[in-house]
């Protein structure tokens, strides 16, 4: 036999194998289909991907360059919120921490592992866990801040009843904790703030010049974000010279209002309904019939 006949053979036989076991093993199967996840690539890139660890440096590289010249300009603010004579006043960032400081992949990856939904009382559970590991480059960026004399605050939509196993966790994790100030600024932690974070904002602008916005979600930075998609693009487009000057988005492909948008916000709607609505959401391009 020729080495190529027997090389030919070889091969055959492989496939002719592959063939036999794929046989075997098809209704099986068939029979136990892995389960469909809508969050599957989106939590696999944050939890396993060094692309996404990779795009987190980035973001917070950037931002140490932009605090240096914000500390040097004393006209720079990053807040919608800031009015009247701020200038002189001393500088602080705003963070939001789920997915911006603070990294829940565990959380949602846990969701896909079990095939269950968000909820209230799951999360509240991962929360008093103190199991939250730090977003790649959060903490170096947030102690050179520190560092610098600019007070660190958390504007976060963790309720007020989760405060104390926020702080642990975070104080755990390496965050500057703000000293005698209360930096971490949670939901309903005064009767007036809400899950809009514009309250929050301007809280901290009557004492603190704002220099930069931190978030995952397009509503960390504006209210205008929780409107729907129209409403989105033209806020979008207003507050496009922010990005990567005063405002670092962080990407968070797993949930936010990017996602909820297109079925106007409605939690109440099945997956089946978000879903058919984001799909209408999208602009395809799809080949002409052969
Ligand atoms: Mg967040």
């Amino acid at each position: 036999m020729s080495m190529r006949k027997s090389a030919e053979s070889g091969r055959w036989s492989l496939l002719s194998g592959a063939v036999v076991l794929s046989l075997l093993a098809g209704p099986a199967l068939a029979a136990d289909p892995v389960p469909q996840n809508d969050l599957l690539n989106a939590e696999l890139w944050m939890q396993n991907s060094v692309e996404y660890k990779a795009n987190a440096l980035a973001v917070y590289a950037l931002a140490k360059i932009r605090l240096d010249q914000a500390l040097a300009e004393k006209s720079w603010t990053a807040a919608t919120e800031q009015t009247g004579a701020y200038q002189e006043l001393p500088p602080a960032v705003i963070l939001d921490l789920d997915e911006t400081a603070m990294d829940n992949s565990a959380y949602q990856t846990g969701l896909v592992a079990t095939g269950t939904d968000f909820s209230p009382k799951t999360w509240d559970a991962w929360v008093r866990a103190e199991k939250a590991t730090a977003v790649p480059g959060a903490v170096e960026f947030t102690q050179y801040a520190d560092s610098k004399g600019v007070k660190v605050f958390y504007v976060t939509n963790r309720s007020a009843d989760q405060e104390e196993p926020t702080r642990r966790n975070a104080q755990a994790l390496g965050f500057p904790m703000g000293g005698n100030v209360d930096t971490f600024l949670m939901s309903k932690e005064k009767q007036e703030w809400g899950s809009a974070k514009s309250a929050r904002r301007a809280y901290i602008a009557k004492d603190y010049r704002i220099v930069l916005l931190f978030g995952d979600n397009f509503n960390d930075f504006t209210d205008a974000a929780n409107g729907g998609e129209a409403e989105r693009a033209k806020a979008y487009e207003a507050a496009k010279e922010h990005f990567g000057r005063d405002w670092m988005m962080l990407a968070n492909p797993g949930y936010g209002s990017f996602e909820s948008a297109p079925y106007g916000h409605n939690f109440k709607l099945s997956a089946d309904e978000k879903r058919a609505k984001k799909i209408g959401a999208l602009a395809p391009w799809t080949a002409p019939a052969q």
